[in-house]
């Protein structure tokens, strides 16, 4: 297992359509190998998410595991981890819900958004099952934010109001009551 570098802001990776994984490759030792890289450097970067391309790879798979005792976001319920390759995303729920969102690729900020609250996730996991999963409130919302990133669309695309986005310490300082 290796720690990755992950991609920052600005790296054109981030903006390219990953592509999707032929059924052969989904149970691959090179799949495995890349989980695994990304697993461990979603916990050293301390992050609740994190899509292939954000370490350079532009395949479509995504890590979600929203930790209780996580630093970056507080949060009442935690998700144990969940990885997803070639997902479908459907929504159930259109009501939007906002959330501070961040990212590792655009670190040390943190940008207001809203999202539909209620989804469905169809994919294929790691031992090449199909699945699905239905996900509502923060949840929903890292979910769609790593889906994202399989389109090479970034959070900071969707900012609710240009003035709602803030270096971490302002959003401490002067943002936080807002959270939900
Ligand atoms: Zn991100």
């Amino acid at each position: 297992m290796a720690i990755r570098k992950v991609a920052r802001l600005g790296h054109p990776v981030l903006r390219q359509a990953a592509r999707a994984f032929e059924s052969d490759e989904i149970t691959s030792v090179e799949t495995r190998q890349l989980v695994n890289d990304m697993l461990q450097t979603m916990e050293d970067y301390g992050g609740v998410g994190l899509a292939a391309p954000q370490v350079h790879e532009s395949v479509q798979l995504a890590i979600i595991e929203v930790g209780e005792e996580n630093e970056r976001y507080f949060v009442e319920k935690g998700v144990p981890l969940v990885v997803v390759l070639n997902p479908k995303l459907s929504i159930t729920d259109p009501t939007l819900s906002g959330f501070w969102e961040g990212c590792l690729s655009v670190p040390e900020l943190r940008g207001y958004v809203e999202r539909p609250a209620g989804i469905q996730v169809d994919f294929t996991d790691i031992n090449g099952e199909r699945q699905r999963l239905k996900a509502d409130g923060f949840f929903a919302t890292v979910l769609q934010h790593e889906l994202d990133h399989l389109s090479g669309v970034l959070y900071t695309d969707k900012l609710k109001d240009p003035t709602q986005f803030a270096f971490l310490q302002e959003f401490g300082r002067y943002h936080n009551d807002d959270d939900e």
